[in-house]
């Protein structure tokens, strides 16, 4: 081969390598290499004196800005909700990159056997998935829902369909992403977040929800787990990028231990799976209400006492706070009774190198925001909250559902100091106990 001839051949292989952007929206059009153009327009459009964002699906006029193009010389509008996943503005096309199918075997493996409950999941979930339908899985915290998802995967991959698994919060794709590649060895999983990039063809995606404003009717399967870790506000632009980047048939499973209204009225009787008991077997724990005032300026007595025995018992604790300034002037009186003690937030550089730390059983008392409610599986763990009257339901639920996960230790106590009781505390201590009742009366705790 002649050096003109070798550099060619690397040119094919290398076309043939790169990494597709099927189903996906492109900027530039000499990124992509065997695919295909399904449509080009422009990345923002004006319909009947409306902005509307083809990039994400926004239609949030406040959210969209003007400035003059110096390309055009003219006047240029863009959405900033989507900025970051490339610039779409009225001026200029963006490219809608053809979907494409492929079929594999959808072969996983799974190491235990469902409980009935899962299996019952599993079943309807897999259903809604052949038939393109809508499920809403409302799950109690520890009830085992990755695993109820293989099935539907499968069936979803053998037909050749797309599939996305997304959540708000990346801990949780993390999670997810690591279970699913341990399951399933042979497919190419894409995982995605802010900083993380697509790998492979996007047939199979485990990313935040945000990741989905770069496809445009790609996915027949959109699994989107606790859902209601996203904030309220945006949830109606979290379902425009979910609908944008589904195909014209296709199943989208909601996964949550804590539904909204909103989310609820979304779906019809038939379609909610209600799912109320824990893989293990055992009931939940329920919140107990105890009134007690938590200064910043003064040792507590009782909490001093509760996180002492705790330290006997071998028991690790995490005491919930509403306010990080709060957090840090109480840890700064206990951190001199214990050894093992900090304290974390979403604000806090070091905030991995602590979780770490963590499960590593290097910290048995960790003052936290509600960064730890969900994300995060210990034994022996025990959480209090203060001034539980500042928390919504769904944050109390999420905090009591630490406790007890683990099939060794699968007790615990959820223990709510507060200065008055309120809605939101009472709502939350029901649907406990609704959920345990309703797990007793189907057999499946004991
Ligand atoms: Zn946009
Ligand atoms: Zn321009």
């Amino acid at each position: 081969m002649t050096t003109a001839q070798k550099a060619k051949a690397f040119c094919v292989f290398l076309l043939e390598v790169k990494m597709k952007l099927y189903g996906r929206i492109c900027h530039d059009l000499n990124n992509i290499t065997t695919e295909k153009l399904k449509a080009s327009k422009p990345g923002v459009s004006n319909v009947q004196g409306k902005y509307i964002c083809h990039q994400c699906g926004n239609i949030d006029q406040t959210l969209f800005f003007q400035y003059y193009c110096h390309h055009c010389n003219k006047e240029t509008t863009y959405c900033r909700y989507c900025v970051n996943f490339g610039k779409a503005q009225s001026c200029k096309d963006i490219y809608i990159i053809e979907s494409k199918r492929h079929q594999t075997d959808g072969k996983y493996r799974l190491d235990f056997e469902l409980s009935e409950q899962q299996r019952i999941a599993s079943e309807n979930i897999q259903r809604a998935v052949l038939k393109y339908e809508h499920l809403l899985l409302h799950a109690v915290t520890g009830a085992g829902k990755t695993e109820m998802i293989f099935a539907g995967i499968s069936a979803a991959r053998q037909k050749g369909d797309n599939i996305a698994v997304v959540s708000p919060r990346v801990d949780v794709v993390k999670e997810v992403y690591l279970r699913l590649t341990n399951a399933f060895k042979d497919e190419q999983i894409d995982l995605m977040y802010e900083g993380q990039f697509a790998q492979y063809n996007s047939t199979f995606v485990v990313a935040t929800v945000h990741q989905l404003m770069r496809y445009d009717g790609h996915f027949n399967v959109v699994i989107v787990d606790e859902v209601d870790a996203f904030p309220l506000e945006m949830d109606q632009q979290l379902m425009h990028t979910i609908q944008k980047a589904s195909a014209t048939s296709a199943s989208h499973i909601y996964l949550t231990a804590t539904p909204n209204k909103r989310l609820l009225s979304q779906f019809n009787h038939s379609q909610i799976i209600k799912l109320p008991a824990r893989y293990h077997g055992h009931p939940l724990p329920i919140p107990e209400f105890q009134f007690n005032t938590i200064k910043e300026t003064k040792l507590n007595p009782k909490l001093l006492k509760f996180l002492k025995q705790q330290i006997e018992n071998e028991r690790k604790t995490f005491v919930f706070f509403h306010d990080i300034r709060f957090m840090e002037k109480v840890f700064n009186i206990y951190r001199h009774y214990f050894s093992k003690i900090e304290y974390v937030s979403s604000i806090d550089s070091k905030r991995h190198e602590k979780v770490m730390r963590l499960r590593n059983n290097e910290i048995d008392i960790m003052f936290t925001t509600t960064i730890l409610e969900r994300g995060i599986t210990l034994e022996k763990l025990d959480v209090v909250i203060v001034n539980t009257e500042k928390f919504n339901s769904s944050a109390i639920i999420q905090i009591a559902g630490r406790v007890g996960r683990k099939i060794a230790y699968p007790n615990g106590k959820v223990l709510c100091y507060h200065e008055g009781l309120t809605k939101h505390m009472m709502h939350a201590k029901n649907e406990i106990v609704k959920m345990n009742r309703l797990a007793f009366q189907k057999g499946w705790i004991t």
